[in-house]
């Protein structure tokens, strides 16, 4: 699905991720899960690009279903994985996600998300090298991804802006579909780590200029970030 020009979310609703398309090369906002490089593949040939044109991949954070196939384009082509700092254990696999209490769940929209990690999945394999940046940075890759930190749901995850393309990547700094109930009402995502630092970290989102907003899990939110926040507090 094209959302501007030169921006392409691949995957679906229940997990995305971002393909930045530049003439000087592409950017990919997260991973996906490990399957998911099928369909990166499938997109490039479309685009008349391939995985070596990849310059480099932004992570939202390091949970596994936002780092699938990061390991082997940085493996097979030396692609650089770029994750904030304090998400750099996890996304190493050094240091496990804390567990958080059990959120709610609905067996359809429950069991659809556990298809999706099953088909797109296989073993994840942990990213053995990563850059790590702060906020504020702005990365030298096509799109000029400006890092965002929304500490909460992870302690290192931030928000990507686009700021040429007004799209701001949010990976689970909130959800506009929980992937074990199915709700779409825009809100935090499950397994939050710190739901009040998350909460906090919305200012931080609300304050961006951009007219889409790209969750990794759930529909696509056009319109500005304040308004978004705005339903997430009502
Ligand atoms: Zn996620």
């Amino acid at each position: 699905m094209q959302l501007a020009p030169g921006i392409h979310r691949l995957g679906d609703d229940r997990v995305a991720f971002l393909l930045v398309v530049a003439d000087d090369g592409l950017t990919l906002v997260d991973a996906g899960l490990p399957g998911h490089r099928r369909d990166l593949r499938r997109a490039l040939r479309a685009l008349g690009r391939s995985e070596a044109d990849v310059c480099g991949i932004v992570l939202t954070h390091g949970d596994v279903d936002h780092i699938g196939f990061a390991e082997a384009l940085r493996r097979d082509h030396g692609v650089p994985v770029y994750v904030h700092g304090a998400d750099a254990a996890r996304t190493r696999g050094d240091e496990a996600a804390p567990s958080t209490a059990t959120p709610p769940w609905r067996p359809g929209a429950a069991l659809g998300f556990i298809a999706t990690m099953l088909t797109k999945g296989g073993r994840t394999r942990r990213v053995a090298q990563v850059r790590t940046v702060v906020d504020g940075d702005v990365l030298p890759l096509p799109g000029a991804p400006t890092i965002v930190a929304m500490p909460g749901h992870s302690p290192g995850s931030i928000a990507v802006l686009l700021p040429e393309h007004r799209v701001v990547a949010v990976g689970d700094a909130l959800t506009t579909r929980h992937v074990l109930t199915g709700d779409e009402q825009p809100q935090l995502a499950p397994f939050t780590d710190d739901p009040a630092a998350a909460a906090a970290s919305l200012d931080r989102l609300a304050a961006l200029d951009a007219d889409v907003v790209v969750p990794g899990h759930g529909t696509v939110g056009r319109g500005t970030p304040r308004a978004l926040v705005e339903a997430i507090r009502a």
